[in-house]
């Protein structure tokens, strides 16, 4: 057996002195022939590994480059370094690969988070992509945690589907059909009989319309699960593949489901800010660095460490669609002509009026309620007023919308009516409608962006930055 190794995050936390050691990873810097800082992953601290002098020929000295792999057993030391309570006094070192140092393109010293991209498989051995890649962990497993605390059941929806749910395009097809000799009907359409499903199917663009079914037995269930939208759309908030979470409840209205969204949201932050303490407090000092190159005007106004601390004790503002819009049309930046887009009841708000409303007159998560229904989707509940759905989106400080959800619609005609006004084939949803047939009750959900989630907590800017291995428009490398 090759692994018997301590991790280093564990040595750094409760080694003592006298200890023996054995610890795996990968040099960040080499010193004076003397100082290896080794990081295996397990923190973004490094270990000091102590080389003793003259124990060592030059060669195998100079192997020991920023990126090799060493196996290092040896002492554990109190160290006189500030920072480290230890350090490991090598006994011996075995090189399990080597790195050129010329070839190698991860060079210790600040790197742009561009050129990072681009170098997508080696970023992970950064300090800012290690503490990303553990906070998302520790928010995929929050997520779960908290529903299974819940009583929820994890659902797992098809990713292959025949249903458009938002019925907005933007779909990947999916297909086996050739390219040259496609089968053609009579009319020169596709004939998607010969196709590997026998019509046409598409990657799914959300888990909702499946969970509603399960959730109309099981009562509680949730999603977690890549969904993909070939939406056009260059932003650092958007990406064509994505994990999605979605709850969705019976017996739950449209309130039931701002309190769960609102528990929800504070509990995985909540949880990342205990596990993962080291990486936050090292991604609020590069935000910090980040912030500084920026105009004063364009800086935010809280650290990263109090963004989040304020969004778990503060409760969410709430206000109605139509609220928001009046706040809007009141506001110096609409008065002084500073919206691009135009602000009038009816609009789909664009990112700079919702940063609007909680950067600057909020200042805080704010839930926007009750949309017109002309820009939501067929499945939201119709109010009595006959113009607005029982929708709720959240909106978010530096990323805005980062939940979009709604009361279901459980009446049939009211639903059939709707579909039928937004060219929804009900033909083909005899499935979705089935549940408003038999047994339909009150049921709400919301789907969560777990990027746009991710992004928020560890302050990364750019939604490239916090999936391994993004697929944008005109990018699939990896
Ligand atoms: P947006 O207006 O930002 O494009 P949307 O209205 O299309 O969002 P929904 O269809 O409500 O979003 O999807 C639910 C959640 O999924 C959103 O609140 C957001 O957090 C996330 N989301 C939507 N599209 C993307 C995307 N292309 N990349 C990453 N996350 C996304
Ligand atoms: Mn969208």
């Amino acid at each position: 057996m090759f692994n018997k190794r301590s991790r280093i995050k564990d040595l750094l936390a409760n080694g003592h002195q006298n200890e023996e050691a054995v610890v795996m990873g990968w040099v960040r810097t080499f010193r004076n022939n003397q100082f290896i800082a080794l990081n295996d992953g397990s923190t973004n601290n490094n270990l000091q590994v102590v080389v003793e002098l003259g124990a060592h020929d030059d060669f195998f000295l100079k192997r020991i480059t920023t990126g090799s792999s060493l196996k290092v057993s040896g002492t554990l030391v109190a160290s006189p370094g500030k920072g480290q309570k230890v350090e490991l006094k090598a006994k011996s070192i075995e090189i399990l690969g080597d790195c050129d140092a010329e070839a190698y393109p991860l060079q210790p010293k600040k790197h742009s988070l561009e050129f990072l991209r681009e170098i997508a498989h080696l970023r992970f051995r950064t300090s800012t992509f290690s503490s990303v890649f553990r906070v998302r962990h520790a928010l995929a497993f929050a997520i779960h945690k908290f529903f299974n605390e819940k009583g929820f059941v994890y659902l797992h929806t098809p990713i292959i589907t025949a249903s458009d749910a938002e019925g907005a395009g933007e779909t990947f097809r999916v297909t086996t059909l050739p390219f040259d000799n496609t089968p053609r009907n009579d009319d020169g359409s596709v004939n998607f009989k010969d196709d590997f499903f026998g019509r046409p199917t598409n990657l799914t663009v959300s888990g909702q319309l499946e969970g509603e079914l399960a959730a109309l037995a099981l009562s509680d269930i949730y999603t977690f699960g890549p969904t993909f939208r070939a939406e056009n759309s260059n932003t650092a908030r958007h990406l064509a593949e994505f994990w999605m979470i979605e709850p969705e409840m019976a017996f739950y209205d449209l309130e039931d489901n701002m309190v769960l969204a609102e528990e929800f949201i504070r509990y995985i932050i909540r949880y990342a800010m205990e596990n993962n303490k080291e990486d936050l407090a090292f991604l609020a000092q590069r935000l910090e660095e980040e912030e500084k190159q920026k105009p004063q005007a364009e800086r935010s106004e809280m650290g990263l460490l109090e963004k989040l601390e304020f969004v778990i004790n503060s409760p969410f503002e709430r206000v109605t669609y139509t609220e928001a819009i009046d706040i809007l049309m009141a506001s110096p930046a609409y008065k002084k002509k500073k919206f691009k887009y135009e602000v009038k009841w009816g609009i789909d708000m664009q990112s700079e009026h919702e940063r609007y409303l909680v950067e600057k007159h909020f200042r805080k998560p704010v839930i926007v309620t009750d949309y017109p229904k002309d820009i939501k989707a067929f499945y939201m509940r119709q109010n009595d007023d006959g113009k607005t759905v029982a929708a709720m989106d959240i909106l978010a400080p530096g990323i805005g919308e980062i939940v979009g959800g709604s009361q279901r619609e459980e009446r049939l005609h009211k639903l059939e009516e709707r579909m039928k006004d937004m060219h929804i084939p009900i033909k083909e949803m005899w499935w979705y409608l089935d549940t408003r047939r038999f047994g339909t009750v009150p049921h709400a959900g919301f789907g969560l962006g777990f990027e746009r989630m991710v992004q928020f907590v560890t302050g990364m800017t750019n939604i490239r930055d916090v999936i391994a291995f993004p697929r944008t428009p005109k990018n699939a490398e990896f």
